[in-house]
Formats: C-alpha cells, sequence, structure tokens
C-alpha cells in the first residue's frame, strides 16, 4: 500500500470513528503524533515486544498522514516522498550532523 491509499484508508477511519476532522483540529492531530511518538519511545525504554514498539510507530504515521490530508491536500504525498527522498541523497555525507565531526 503506498502512502496516498493509506492516507485514504485513515480518512475512511476518521470518518466512520467520527473523529476530529476539521482545518481547526489540525494542531491536534500533530500533537497526537507526538504522543504517539513518546508511547513509541516508552514501549522500546521498557523492553516491550517489537509488535507494541511498531504499533506505536504506526500511530505516529495514521497522524501523519491524517494531518496531510488535511493541512495539504493538493500534495501527493507518495510523489512528496520520492522527491524529498532525491534530495536528502543529493546532500553530503552525514549532512546535519556536523556536531559528530567535532
Ligand atoms: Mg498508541
Amino acid at each position: 500500500m503506498h502512502l496516498e491509499e493509506m492516507k485514504k484508508e485513515i480518512e475512511n477511519l476518521v470518518i466512520t470513528k467520527g473523529f476530529y476532522n476539521k482545518l481547526e483540529d489540525i494542531p491536534k492531530k500533530l500533537l497526537f503524533a507526538f504522543i504517539e511518538l513518546g508511547e513509541a519511545s516508552d514501549a522500546w525504554k521498557k523492553g516491550l515486544p517489537q509488535e507494541k514498539i511498531a504499533e506505536e510507530l504506526i500511530d505516529v504515521v495514521f497522524y501523519i498522514l491524517d494531518t496531510s490530508r488535511l493541512a495539504c491536500p493538493d500534495m501527493n504525498m507518495d510523489e512528496v516522498f520520492k522527491k524529498k527522498l532525491e534530495k536528502n541523497f543529493s546532500r553530503p555525507y552525514q549532512y546535519g550532523e556536523g556536531h559528530r565531526h567535532k
């Protein structure tokens, strides 16, 4: 499944379950993504099974894609992913981690 398909599945879930679905809800969705990151970190720190860590990371992906659906609806996230990956590959070795050389 690609990101655009995932976005549609998440939209279906949001509508079916009556979750927040307005532009004004975007900050909440971003906050929930952070909360899920915290849950993933907590699961890892507690040495929980990989399945639990992965589930929390997928929760992060859910909120991020759901936010993209509302915040930048005209963007194709599969295309954005490809472009950004190419951009990052074009950067120097260990770019953005200059502190490692100090
Ligand atoms: Mg969770």
